[in-house]
């Protein structure tokens, strides 16, 4: 059987990594028709939008994405692709396992926490009022009749919005991943205190979500003291549900303490729709260059192949990439940190060893 599978290059290094992972998901053995569109700048110069409306249909047709990176420009241009996508698609759940794997560079040894992302809402949800605007006037005038607070006249605003309806789906979706991959803790990371109508919320849902699952753990921690904990004891942390912004900042840590963004998946899930993607960015800098790391892009695939049901080969492709990092050889820079480190390899000779550990792994069970 052929997988339909819309395939979105992105930019910058994207399309190095997305093509690296279409290599190692076809030596896999499962087969795919890939429907490959494109997103970003240079669509936006072509089509006037950088995420053109074929991109969503394909997607809403396959109803599977594999996704590289697409750079967001700051401050002016349009706004995040990435964003407008999880919104248009309603991916409200982002999954992003971060697991050490053997012979990674990192002092973490046995990580493996699943940071579980509400994708929707929080200061995402792209309600913002421009410094000068008269919208922004008439907004700090209803702010000082209702709440008798002054909002400085030279302000930009951009709304956190939180509703029961998104807490409550995210939560579950966390307790649901939690009893479907057998894992022990779900922990609702938060700033309640503070913010007391919409973090409050979120936890409040959170509380009442946990009741229906007497079988997990559930606890909640302040997002600064989770910060802290999880550079002391990550092993306390088994599932992380979290409203947008939190969750953004705090995979990024996880990807940091195993390894480094180039090592970390992720999924934006919706109730039919999936789109694989890796933690990090399109990393300009690097684009062209045949450097980056496209692991992270390939655990995304195996992320994808299981949501296909392909678990056998997922696996598979899984400890061939595990077996390429423990070999320690054929990876790139950002794995061999050390002065005393045999030269680095290029993203496609990443590709090059996980499917020559892919072919070894096919003679040893034929
Ligand atoms: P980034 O993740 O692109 O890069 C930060 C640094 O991480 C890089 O300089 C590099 O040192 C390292 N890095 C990233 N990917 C790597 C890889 N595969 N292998 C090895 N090292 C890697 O973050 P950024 O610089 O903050 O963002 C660049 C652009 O990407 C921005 O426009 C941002 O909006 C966009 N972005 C897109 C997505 C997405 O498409 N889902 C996610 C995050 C950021």
């Amino acid at each position: 059987m052929a997988y339909n599978v819309t395939l979105i290059p992105g930019d910058g290094i994207g399309p190095e990594v997305t093509e690296a992972t279409r290599r190692v998901l076809e030596a896999s053995g499962v087969v795919f028709n890939w429907d490959i569109v494109y997103a970003g700048a240079d669509v936006q110069n072509q089509c006037g939008t950088p995420l053109p409306d074929y991109v969503l249909e394909s997607v809403r047709k396959n109803r599977v994405a594999l996704k590289g990176p697409v750079t967001t420009p700051v401050g002016s241009g349009f706004r995040s692709v990435n964003v407008a996508l999880r919104q248009a698609l309603d991916l409200y759940a982002c999954v992003r396992p971060c697991k050490t794997y053997p012979g990674v560079p990192s002092p973490y040894k046995n990580v493996d926490i699943v940071v579980v992302r509400e994708n929707t809402e929080d200061l995402y949800a792209g309600i913002e009022f421009e410094k000068g605007a008269p919208e922004t006037a008439r907004l700090a005038k209803l702010i000082a009749e209702t709440k008798g607070t002054a909002v400085r006249p030279d302000s930009g605003l951009s709304l956190k919005v939180i509703s029961e309806t998104g807490s409550r789906r995210i939560v579950r979706f966390a307790f649901e991943y939690a009893c479907a991959h057998r894992r022990k803790k779900v922990t609702a990371v938060h700033k309640a205190n503070i913010m007391k109508f919409s973090d409050g919320l979120f936890l409040d849902t959170a509380r009442e979500v946990a009741r229906e699952y007497a079988g997990i753990e559930f606890e909640d921690k302040m997002v600064d003291n989770v910060t802290m904990q999880l550079v002391r004891r990550p092993e306390q942390f088994d599932v992380i549900v979290t409203p947008n912004l939190y969750g953004d900042i705090i995979s990024d840590l996880c990807a940091g303490m195993v390894g480094g963004t180039g090592l970390a998946p992720g999924a934006n899930l919706g109730d039919d729709i999936a789109v694989f993607e890796a933690t990090h960015g399109s990393a300009p800098k690097y684009a062209g260059q045949n450097r980056v790391n496209p692991m992270a892009m390939m655990l995304s695939g195996v992320m994808m192949l299981r949501h296909l049901g392909e678990t056998r080969d997922a696996d598979r492709l899984e400890n061939a990439i595990v077996g390429v990092i423990a070999e320690g050889r054929d990876v790139t820079y950002d794995l061999k940190p050390n002065a005393t480190d045999a030269p680095p390899v290029g993203t496609s000779q990443v590709a090059d060893a996980v499917i020559e550990k892919l072919t070894e792994s096919n003679r040893l069970t034929v």
